[in-house]
């Protein structure tokens, strides 16, 4: 049997190699940082939930470029929310705490970009996501650093510059939810695999952002991730 047409196969760059992670599936968690989770309306204490971006959404930017991103159809309030996303490089299930830092294969910055008025009137209504998180696009990562190299993340700044302005600035201790902790919890609704990313949520500070706007993010030991909307 032969397939009808090719499709492309996601992937992010490995730093400092001409390697590719093949992408398989995007989860991203919602609400785990408790500044993010205020100015989303919430009070902070609720527990973390999880959402998905399809791997095509996945637009990898190498080192030292900055990406041409479409500013996106159907949005008058386009926000931007920068995350450390973690590689997933073994497969499990109901993983514990404990064991769940073996199953990371690196780390990247990425940007989860989101629609926020349909997202919000998605959510009003108690629909799904889909249309305000899950666009083409909609997940610009920078290249992923082997674990290897960059040793268990816990802590280090997370931030996000607009226009050279900082916006966003926090530290990975702020997680509600740590890695392994989302690693744990997400892995008792889905079976992980190798090629999963996990963006794992995002500080206090999202905004909006138009067309000609350039975004710099970084996470302490990271390449930065660096855009323009076009
Ligand atoms: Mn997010």
């Amino acid at each position: 049997m032969n397939y009808v047409f090719a499709l492309p196969q996601a992937a992010v760059p490995i730093a400092g190699s001409d390697q590719l992670f093949p992408v398989r599936r995007v989860y991203c968690v919602g609400r785990n940082y408790a500044e993010h989770a205020k100015e989303m309306g919430f009070t902070g204490r609720e527990p973390p939930f999880f959402f998905c971006k399809p791997a095509d959404a996945v637009f990898p930017v190498p080192a030292n470029e900055v990406g041409r991103v479409a500013y996106p159809p159907m949005t008058e309030n386009y926000h931007y929310e920068i995350e450390l996303v973690v590689a997933i490089g073994k497969g499990g299930r109901n993983i514990p705490v404990a064991e769940a830092d073996s199953y990371i294969f690196g780390y990247a910055v990425g940007l989860d970009m989101t629609r926020r008025d349909l997202q919000f009137a998605l959510r009003e209504k108690g629909r799904p996501w889909e249309l305000g998180k899950a666009f083409d696009q909609s997940a610009p990562i920078a290249p992923l650093h082997r674990v290897g190299e960059t040793g268990i993340k816990t802590k280090g700044a997370i931030w996000l510059n607009v226009n050279g302005a900082q916006k966003q600035r926090g530290d990975l201790t702020e997680l509600i939810w740590s890695v392994a902790e989302v690693i744990s919890n997400l892995s008792e609704y889905f079976t992980l695999e190798p090629g999963d990313l996990i963006y794992t949520g995002t500080p206090a500070g999202v905004g909006k952002v138009q067309k000609g706007d350039t975004l710099v993010g970084g996470v302490d030991g990271l390449t930065d991730l660096s855009i323009t909307l076009v």
